[in-house]
């Protein structure tokens, strides 16, 4: 992202813009950032439902007087707002969760706060700030009486950072009735790229059964699982093909009960990501492939690509040119990145439905203690969801 300043020139000031969508957000930036603050200081981690609850009905109540909420099983919330223009035709997805990584109590020794240009805190960034820019572009369109074709619906989902296991149907439910998804994801870096791609995503777990034995008495008669699974590992991360993008990361292993036993069992589970839907066939061949060292010993494969990839495809590569030119008109340039890590939009794009991601706040630091998002690029990304949403 670069500024353009009026001379042409590029800076990191902030331009003076006769844009009054832009004039508007800049209004309420202070409204925003206590927003912002009010959801951040309301901790809300993937697995801890009465955390979820709170969140869900603080959130429910800070967009009450312009959508109508409805929390479906899992607490997961579908927002439909009330915006002006008659007739509206088909919808606009907006995607978002407001689960964070962080567990209850992160915020004593990681307090929400305002310094040096940023805004700090758990979930600020990954992202919570990107939902409060979602309302209130919503909320400046209806100020404005900006006409909108379409009907709009946020998503936000409560199980993201746990998989997504009980939203996935309602989004691609969601999705399917849509003709863009906008997905309100931090950006990339601290430009704030747009992500147009992303690698699916998956786990494997391999077991491998041995067969216990004292390790002094009769060690011959046992087959050793920890060390079957040694051997295993260097196979398995070489299935990694750095030159596709594909990657494979063994992660977590356990095996073994106490060092006089030869261990009957070991597992270790796997992080896989890849950029095209064809990966996962090679991936399944790979581990399908897998055979034991020790013949004596058993090899168990679960697992598979959860998260498809977000290809970049032409009506992906569409909706970002759309972004661009709109962000034009308030002074922004903003470029496209791909991203090794999966999101909601992931199902939304594999539907074939035109999917953009990274919309949210422009910051660092996403599940790290230096968590962040930019003051600055607060009020040109709430006017370029402003924009988009009338536009499209
Ligand atoms: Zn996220």
């Amino acid at each position: 992202m670069a500024w353009m300043s009026r001379a042409g020139m590029c800076g990191p000031a902030i331009i003076a813009s006769v844009d009054s969508l832009l004039r508007s957000v800049r209004a309420k930036q202070k409204d925003i950032i206590s927003c912002i603050r009010a959801l951040v200081e309301c901790e809300s981690p993937s697995d801890d439902p009465a955390a979820i609850g709170k969140f869900a009905k603080l959130f429910s109540e800070m967009l009450s007087d312009i959508a109508r909420v409805r929390m479906h099983p899992g607490k997961h919330l579908r927002c439909e707002f009330q915006l002006p223009g008659s007739r509206k035709q088909s919808q606009i997805l907006a995607l978002g969760h407001f689960d964070t990584v962080w567990p209850l109590g992160t915020l004593k020794t990681i307090p929400f706060r305002q310094a040096r240009g940023r805004l700090w805190g758990p979930g600020v960034l990954d992202m919570k700030a990107g939902l409060v820019f979602f309302v209130f572009a919503m909320r400046i369109l209806r100020e404005l009486d900006v006409p909108v074709r379409r009907n709009v619906v946020l998503q936000v989902n409560s199980d993201e950072e746990a998989g997504s296991s009980t939203s996935r149907l309602l989004t691609e439910d969601a999705a399917r009735q849509s003709v863009a998804v906008l997905v309100l994801e931090p950006g990339t870096g601290l430009e704030g790229k747009l992500k147009t791609a992303r690698k699916g995503v998956g786990d494997y777990r391999i077991t491998v059964q041995g067969r216990a034995a004292h390790a002094g008495l009769d060690f011959e008669k046992g087959a050793n699982a920890v060390v079957e699974m040694a051997r295993q590992i260097e196979r398995i991360a070489a299935f990694t093909r750095l030159d596709r993008g594909i990657t494979v990361s063994p992660g977590v292993i356990q095996g073994g009960t106490r060092s006089n036993v030869v261990p009957a069992e070991c597992h270790v589970d796997i992080d896989v990501r890849a950029p095209r839907t064809a990966d996962a066939r090679y991936l399944e061949r790979c581990f399908a492939s897998l055979k034991p060292f020790d013949k004596r010993c058993k090899i168990e494969v679960a697992g598979a690509l959860n998260r498809p990839p977000m290809e970049r495809s032409e009506g992906v590569r569409r909706l970002f040119q759309t972004a661009r030119a709109l962000a034009t008109e308030l002074g922004v340039i903003v470029e496209e990145s791909s991203s090794g890590g999966g999101s909601d939009g992931n199902f939304t794009a594999a539907l074939g439905i035109p999917t953009l991601d990274g919309l949210g706040a422009v910051g660092e630091g996403a599940h790290a203690p230096h968590e962040s998002i930019l003051i600055n690029r607060i009020a040109d990304r709430t006017a370029l969801l402003a924009k988009l949403v009338a536009a499209l």
